[in-house]
C-alpha cells in the first residue's frame, strides 16, 4: 500500500518534471531562432535624478515576442539563454542594439551629453576573452563615449565569479566604461571585494527598497550601503522605487539616483523619448 503511495507521487513528480524539461527545451529551441527571427527587442526604463525630476541615464532591459507564446519575460529566457550559451548572442545583440540607441537619442537631442546606458552583462559573457574587444567595437562604431556606458553585473556574480571576471572587469574600467553591482545587497559581498574590485556605482536591490517607510530595518540597511559607497566613492542608485514614500526615504537617507515604476517601467524606444525627451517641460511627479 505504501509503496503504490509512494509510487503515485514519483508518477506525478515525474510527469511535472518532464513538463518542466519540456518548456525548457521549447524555450531553448524557439530561442535559439529568436535572433534570427528579429523577435528580441530592448525596452528603456529611466534612471531619475531625485532633485531635477530628469533622467540622467536608462537601463536596457531585453523583452521577447514569441509569435505564439506572446510576451516572455528576460527572468525566465535570460537563465535558460545563460545555460545553453545562447547567452552570447542575445547580450551581443542587447548591447549592440542599446549603444546604437544611446547613439541615435544623442543625435536627435532626446538626451545630453552626460546620459548613460546602463547594460546588463551575464557571467558568461564576462569571461568570454573577445568581451571588451566587442564593447570597444561598439563605442566605436556608433561614436558613443565610454564614459556614457555603465554594465550592470549581479553581485552573486561577481563574488562567485573569482579572478576571471576581476581581470575583466580590470579591462573594461580601462576601456572607460562604467561597472555597476547589480541587485547589491542579495549576494554577500564584503567591503574589501567592494575595494578591491573596479566598480563604480551599486545598485541597491529592490527587495531592500521595498520595505522602506515601513520597515527600519530596511532604513538601516540603505543607510549603510550610502555610507560604504560614500567611503569607497561609489555612486548609488536605487532600484524598484515605486511610491512616493520610498522616494521621500531614499532622498533623506542621500541616495540620488532612483528606477522604478513611480517614473515609469521600461518602455520602447520612441515611447521614452515621447515621455523623457530633453526638449520636454519637466512634469511634476
Ligand atoms: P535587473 O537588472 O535587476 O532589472 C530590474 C528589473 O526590475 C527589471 O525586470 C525591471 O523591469 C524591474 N523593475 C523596475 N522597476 C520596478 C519597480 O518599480 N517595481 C518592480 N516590481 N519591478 C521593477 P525585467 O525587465 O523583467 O528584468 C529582469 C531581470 O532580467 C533583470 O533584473 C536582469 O537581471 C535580467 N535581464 C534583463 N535584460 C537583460 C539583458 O539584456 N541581459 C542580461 N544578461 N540580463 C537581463
Ligand atoms: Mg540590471
Ligand atoms: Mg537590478
Ligand atoms: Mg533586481
Amino acid at each position: 500500500r505504501t509503496k503504490a503511495a509512494g509510487r503515485g507521487k514519483w508518477t506525478v513528480f515525474d510527469a511535472s518534471m518532464r513538463r518542466a524539461v519540456q518548456e525548457r527545451l521549447e524555450i531553448e529551441g524557439a530561442l535559439r531562432s529568436a535572433l534570427a527571427r528579429d523577435e528580441l527587442r530592448v525596452f528603456y526604463q529611466p534612471i531619475v535624478d531625485l532633485e531635477s525630476g530628469r533622467p540622467r541615464g536608462a537601463e536596457a532591459l531585453v523583452r521577447w515576442e514569441h509569435p505564439e507564446k506572446g510576451a516572455i519575460g528576460p527572468n525566465v529566457f535570460i537563465p535558460i539563454a545563460e545555460e545553453s550559451r545562447l547567452i552570447t548572442g542575445v547580450g551581443a545583440f542587447v548591447l549592440r542594439d542599446a549603444v546604437r540607441q544611446l547613439a541615435v537619442w544623442r543625435a536627435e537631442g532626446v538626451v545630453g551629453d552626460e546620459f548613460w546606458m546602463s547594460i546588463n552583462v551575464s557571467p558568461r559573457q564576462l569571461t568570454e576573452p573577445g568581451f571588451t574587444g566587442m564593447v570597444a567595437e561598439a563605442l566605436r562604431t556608433h561614436g558613443v563615449p565610454a564614459r556614457c556606458v555603465a554594465l550592470e553585473i549581479t553581485e552573486s556574480v561577481m563574488v562567485e565569479g573569482g579572478e576571471i571576471s576581476e581581470g575583466a572587469l580590470r579591462d573594461l574600467r580601462a576601456l572607460g566604461v562604467s561597472i555597476s553591482v547589480d541587485d547589491f545587497g542579495t549576494g554577500f559581498s564584503s567591503l574589501g571585494y567592494l575595494r578591491r574590485h573596479p566598480v563604480t556605482s551599486v545598485k541597491i536591490d529592490r527587495s531592500f527598497v521595498s520595505g522602506l517607510g515601513a520597515s527600519s530595518s530596511d532604513e538601516e540597511i540603505v543607510r549603510a550601503v550610502v555610507a560604504m559607497s560614500a567611503a569607497l566613492g561609489l555612486t548609488v542608485v536605487a532600484e524598484g522605487v515605486e511610491s512616493t514614500a520610498q522616494r521621500d526615504v531614499l532622498g533623506r537617507l542621500g541616495v540620488r539616483l532612483c528606477q522604478g515604476w513611480l517614473w515609469g517601467k521600461a518602455v520602447d524606444p520612441s515611447s521614452f523619448a515621447e515621455r523623457w525627451s530633453a526638449d520636454h517641460t519637466v512634469k511634476a511627479l
